[in-house]
This record gives structure tokens, C-alpha cells and sequence, in this order.
């Protein structure tokens, strides 16, 4: 069977892509799909992946980076949709010093309260 995307055993985010695990979508195309974060740090608190499986921002090929693009593209829409005009914060947690959990690319789309800077 050829799979319309890569996938990776186990990985939590490619099943939820292929709806094998049940999320709340707010967004979905060709490439991509966003979601609610299980366990929300803001009001409103989405997570934009690529449905192709790549680890982390780290494991980026040339090849994707109009995907790159695409996925923050996607997070500027989620956020206008989800009514963030007074602002929201993107993230990309990266391997263990970045504190990412999931090893499947996401970008956070954080909103509805101040952010604080510097981030723990
Ligand atoms: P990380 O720590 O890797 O940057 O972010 C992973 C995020 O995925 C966390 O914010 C966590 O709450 C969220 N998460 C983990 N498992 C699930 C899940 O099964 N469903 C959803 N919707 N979010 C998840
Ligand atoms: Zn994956």
C-alpha cells in the first residue's frame, strides 16, 4: 500500500493526521492540519503540523522548506480565525533543550493573554 505521506510508527501527530486518533481540527488542506492542544498553556492554545512526518525543526530538508512557509502561513490563519488580533505567539520547541516532546514538527499558536519574555 503506498501511503500518501510519510509516516512514522508510534508517532502520536502522524495519527492524528491520518485520523486514527480524534483531535479537534480547525484547520485542514493537502499538507497540512491544525488542531487544540490537549493540555492548553493560553486561551487559546493550537498546534499547526505538516501531515508528512519530520522529527523536529532540526531534521528540515531544503526540500521542505516551502512547507516551512506553508505551516506558518497556516498558524497566522488559525490565529486571525481563533480571533487573536491583539497579537499571539509561534513556537517550535526543538529537541531536549528546546523542551519538545512529540517528535513530529509542530509549530504552538499561543493567544489570548500576554506572553512573557524571556520563555522558561
Ligand atoms: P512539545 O512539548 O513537543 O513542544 O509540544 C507537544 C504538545 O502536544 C504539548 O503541548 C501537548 O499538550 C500536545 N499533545 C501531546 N499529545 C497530544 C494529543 O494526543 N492530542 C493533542 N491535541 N495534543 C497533544
Ligand atoms: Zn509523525
Amino acid at each position: 500500500m503506498t501511503l500518501p505521506h510519510a509516516t512514522a510508527k508510534d508517532c502520536i501527530f502522524c495519527k492524528i493526521a491520518a485520523g486514527e486518533i480524534p483531535a479537534k481540527l480547525v484547520y485542514e488542506d493537502d499538507r497540512a492540519i491544525a488542531f487544540l492542544d490537549l493540555n492548553p498553556q493560553a486561551p487559546s492554545h493550537l498546534l499547526v503540523i505538516p501531515r508528512k512526518h519530520i522529527a523536529s525543526l532540526a531534521h528540515l530538508a531544503a526540500a521542505d522548506v516551502s512547507l516551512l512557509g506553508h505551516l506558518q502561513w497556516v498558524a497566522s490563519q488559525v490565529a486571525r480565525h481563533a480571533g487573536l488580533a491583539n497579537g499571539f505567539r509561534v513556537v517550535i520547541n526543538t529537541g531536549d533543550d528546546g523542551g519538545q516532546t512529540v517528535n513530529h514538527l509542530h509549530l504552538h499558536v499561543l493567544g489570548g493573554r500576554p506572553m512573557t519574555w524571556p520563555p522558561g
